[in-house]
């Protein structure tokens, strides 16, 4: 009897039936297929807008549901809710970029008999994870012309992939000795492209050619897509995990996949505001790029995008209301993963305010590291909300800091949302591996948190909100 006194996070499958772990492994399904489709910020984008294009969203801001994307790589959505705009928005706020290995402008060289492309890695990742294994080429290269070659090779079946090698064990005795921080240098992560060189004809030593596999990779580069060294400079290319998202587990309910932070809380974002009934506030998502490193740029979060569209939004809507009133009255989810308890590295965290798999998203009061430095911290109002909200409609989430005090700590894109004036908390799902090419989420948690973010806009108007 005690015991119904203390609070004790739900487990999501304990109460699931079958139609329920029907409905998880369907939209678990979808979410693997856009894992597998999705892999750089604009592959994101692109999806996002055909998706809604197919929901009869339009790029008019005075349409019931607009999309606005920004260079193709942010997107601004939002539909008209059942209160009027001066009541304020549901935004729903999640990234699309996630790291990975970016080509240098001038990537090729040639060393050892191979051409590689040399990489500036792209937010936090743990070198050592991307040698030894099939990365994918995406990306774009622009011509002089300004003509945008898309690119993505490596993903389909019988396509080549590509490869930063590793260093054998037997040669490697000095290498371990080392910290993992100093053992691995970002100026040898580079991808392996070609090998091959032509044919020899004898009696040419004049026109001998200095770095003969790399001018044979230009040629075929040329053929294939009529490029020029000179073209890279302008292009954007990303290394990435190559192949699809797989189900992990007998009973397939873990996505293993790359780019799941924080796709996943984009992809719940945007089923969320395709299924949700017009019964609350003005529903919009607002999906960013530059979030792993620092959110700075045009189409970050830190960049004055979201304040025009919501000011287009109130000329188009809600005329003579003032947008700064709007924002004030907007609520916003920070859509963000958290770090699940790792069952081999339970130290790191504290166990009693760590996510564990399968309780649903993760309610985080506060980012930031070292004495809440760098927090945008949510109200307890807004909070007992939420909570209210979602044990009304018996979704199951859960509570969590990320590490321990003095130990852990992260950033997300609250504070840009809080600094507008909106009440915003982080609601995410966990995930194990956090960052690596190969990340785990939980099936029961990608439909937890569609749940929750459909219950978020939905959420009718009260007078005491
Ligand atoms: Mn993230
Ligand atoms: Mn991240």
């Amino acid at each position: 009897m005690k015991d119904a006194l203390a609070y004790k996070p739900k487990n999501f499958w304990e109460t699931a039936d079958l139609a329920k772990r029907k409905a998880v492994a369907a939209l678990a399904q979808r979410y693997v297929d856009f894992l597998s489709r999705c892999k750089t910020e604009r592959e994101t984008v692109s999806y996002v807008r055909e998706r809604l294009a197919q929901n009869g969203y339009v790029e008019d801001f005075s349409a019931e549901r607009v999309m606005c994307p920004l260079r193709g790589k942010a997107l601004f959505a939002a539909r008209r809710g059942a209160a009027p705009l001066d009541q304020g928005l549901a935004l729903v706020a999640a990234h699309a970029d996630s790291p990975r290995l970016d080509f240098k402008q001038r990537p090729f060289v040639e060393q050892a008999g191979v051409a590689q492309a040399k990489t500036h890695y792209y937010g936090g990742i743990r070198k050592y994870q991307w040698l030894a294994r099939p990365l994918a080429l995406h990306g774009v290269v622009v011509r002089e012309s300004g003509e945008c070659l898309p690119v993505v090779v490596g993903e389909k079946p019988g396509e080549p992939v590509f490869c930063i090698a590793d260093l054998l064990p037997h040669l490697a005795q000095d290498q371990v000795k080392k910290p993992v921080s100093e053992a691995f240098e970002a100026e040898k992560l580079n991808v392996i492209l070609s090998h091959s060189r032509h044919r020899k004809v004898p009696a040419t030593a004049e026109d001998e050619v200095k770095d003969p596999v790399k001018a044979r990779l230009l040629e075929l580069l040329h053929q294939k897509y009529g490029l020029e060294e000179e073209d890279f400079i302008t292009a954007e290319l990303q290394a990435v995990p190559a192949g699809p998202a797989r189900f992990v587990g007998f009973d397939r309910t873990l996505v293993g996949a790359y780019g799941q932070d924080d796709r996943i809380c984009l992809f719940t974002a945007l089923e969320a505001l395709l299924n949700a009934e017009a019964t609350g506030r003005g529903m919009a998502v607002m999906f960013w790029d530059k979030e792993e490193i620092g959110s700075d740029g045009a189409t970050g979060a830190s960049s004055r995008f979201l304040q025009y569209c919501v000011e287009d939004l109130v000329r188009a809507w809600c005329p003579g209301a003032l947008p700064s009133h709007v924002l004030l009255a907007s609520r916003a989810l920070s859509a963000d993963v958290n770090g699940a308890l790792d069952p081999d590295y339970q130290d790191v965290h504290e166990k009693q305010n760590a996510a564990v798999l399968g309780y649903g998203p993760v309610f985080c009061k506060f980012t930031g590291s070292r004495g809440k430095y760098g927090a945008s911290e949510a109200d307890a109002e807004f909070f007992g909300e939420l909570r209210g909200l979602l044990n009304s409609k018996g979704i199951a989430w859960q509570v969590a800091e990320l590490g321990k005090v003095d130990h852990g700590g992260g950033g997300t894109v609250a504070l840009f949302l809080a600094a507008l004036g909106m009440r915003v908390i982080d609601l995410g799902p966990a995930i194990l591996s956090m960052h690596s090419p190969f990340e785990l989420a939980s099936t029961a948690d990608v439909y937890a948190t569609m749940q929750a973010y459909q219950a978020f806009f939905e959420a009718p108007v009260t007078p005491s909100c």
